[in-house]
């Protein structure tokens, strides 16, 4: 696992802890599945595998209802292929902005001549719902297509409310579709496409799911797909109509993604064998010993968590914001170049004031200890204001009786 990286001595040893926000570790067995022989992929063996994989991956999304279509591409070719197919030009959407990814989401949907309307999250805070309500309930006209929303805001390590902004659509008897993105907190906690009444949903490989990054996706419903039929954008590589007969998709835009079905498998053969919630209790035990972590530091006018609301920081990272003054990135610096661990930057306006420990995906108890531990000796050597003993806060957490581990399906 060599990364290149000089340790304190200048010789690398051991491996790297990887703790980005996405991509993530990749697990052998997914890294190894991968690794094979081209196959025909009109053939037999491949399309039973394609359809397979997007039918388990229904089981991830929690939906019945809705089908996935596939994509060689990054999670923002989902973010094109959403807006392109769904929408046309002079058409609105409402984007619940809340951060760098869905402020980015937005910038896609402009490219393509969508109109933006924004509900501005105050910064620190989750999305609220009744503000979500408020502007609709003024939309008398229903000018207003759909609702985006991202159900993790990876920028600021952030959750939002996805089924209560869903119940505040109702509330007002909106008809605009409802978007979300989950690429990083799909697989990592708790999302239900058809509970919540989701028409179209984003995912992407490389987070939750444990792939290496290339491969995203979308989910669509029956009333999603009606919408893109109407829809008047040129589209080629995004269009939905050629990929999908009979509510699923039997084939790409040129050649499929081979390599990427052979993993998806193996990543939900693991998923699967731990079990779904049993997955999400993990990353819920992990993010709270960060927090806990982080929490410890914070005293003595160290870094916190950027989150103010405790119930919207998220099981999937951990955005820590540095005091004033302070350079994040120095911290970020010195714990990959002396210590081997690497962290996410701060993104867009936080840039500099935030580093972000990602903890979904391949991980246990030992990597993410190993990891705070390298990041505590970072921020004394940064010279960085914190209190000890953040990481000893982070076993206390862990040694915490937990829920008993629910039964593999
Ligand atoms: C990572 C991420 C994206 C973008 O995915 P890429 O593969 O980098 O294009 C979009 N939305 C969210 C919430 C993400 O975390």
């Amino acid at each position: 696992m060599g990364t290149g990286v000089a340790g304190v001595t200048g010789v690398e040893r051991g491996w790297q802890f990887f703790m980005h926000p996405g991509p993530t570790n990749i697990p052998h067995r997914v890294l190894q599945a991968m690794q094979r022989p081209a196959v025909d992929f009109m053939g037999p063996e491949f399309v039973a595998l394609r359809d397979r994989s997007l039918e388990r991956l229904k089981g991830v999304l929690k939906t019945k209802k809705g089908f996935v279509i596939a994509y060689a591409a990054s999670g923002h070719g989902a973010w094109d292929a959403s807006i392109a197919n769904l929408f046309s030009p002079g058409d609105k959407v409402l984007v619940c902005q809340a951060g760098y990814f869905s402020e980015n989401w937005s910038v896609t949907a402009r490219q393509y001549g969508v109109e933006v309307e924004s509900v501005v999250t105050p910064e620190r805070r989750a999305v609220d719902p009744d503000a979500v309500a408020e502007r609709l309930a003024a939309d008398t006209g229903h000018a207003i297509k759909a609702v985006l929303i991202s159900q993790n805001e990876t920028a600021t390590g952030m959750r939002h409310p996805v089924a209560e902004v869903r119940a505040a659509m109702n509330r007002v008897k909106h008809p605009a579709l409802y978007c979300v993105d989950t690429i990083s907190s799909l697989a990592s906690y708790d999302f239900r496409m058809d509970e919540w009444g989701v028409d179209l949903v984003i995912g992407g490989s490389q987070k939750g799911l444990m792939m290496p990054p290339g491969m995203s996706f979308t989910a669509v419903n029956a009333r999603a797909w009606q919408v893109s039929l109407a829809s008047r954008n040129p589209r080629r590589y995004w269009d939905w109509r050629p990929m999908v007969e009979d509510g699923r998709q039997v084939r790409f835009c040129g050649t499929a993604p081979i390599p990427f079905f052979y993993g998806l498998e193996a990543a939900l053969d693991m998923i699967e064998e731990e079990g779904l919630e049993n997955v999400f209790a993990r990353h819920r035990r992990l993010a709270q010993a960060t927090r806990a972590c982080v929490r410890a530091w914070s005293q003595s006018g160290g870094p916190e968590i950027y989150s103010l609301d405790a119930e919207a920081a998220c099981d999937s990272l951990t955005a820590v914001l540095c005091p004033a003054g302070h350079d994040a990135d120095k911290v970020r610096n010195i714990a990959s170049e002396r210590y081997n661990v690497a962290l996410g930057r701060g993104l867009g306006a936080l840039q500099g004031r935030v580093f972000r420990i990602g903890h979904m995906g391949d991980l246990n108890e030992p990597m993410l200890l190993g990891a705070l531990g390298g990041i505590e000796l970072a921020l004394a050597e940064a010279g960085m204001p914190h209190a000890r003993g953040g990481v000893m806060a982070a076993m206390d957490s862990l040694r915490a009786p937990t829920a008993k581990a629910v039964k593999a399906a």
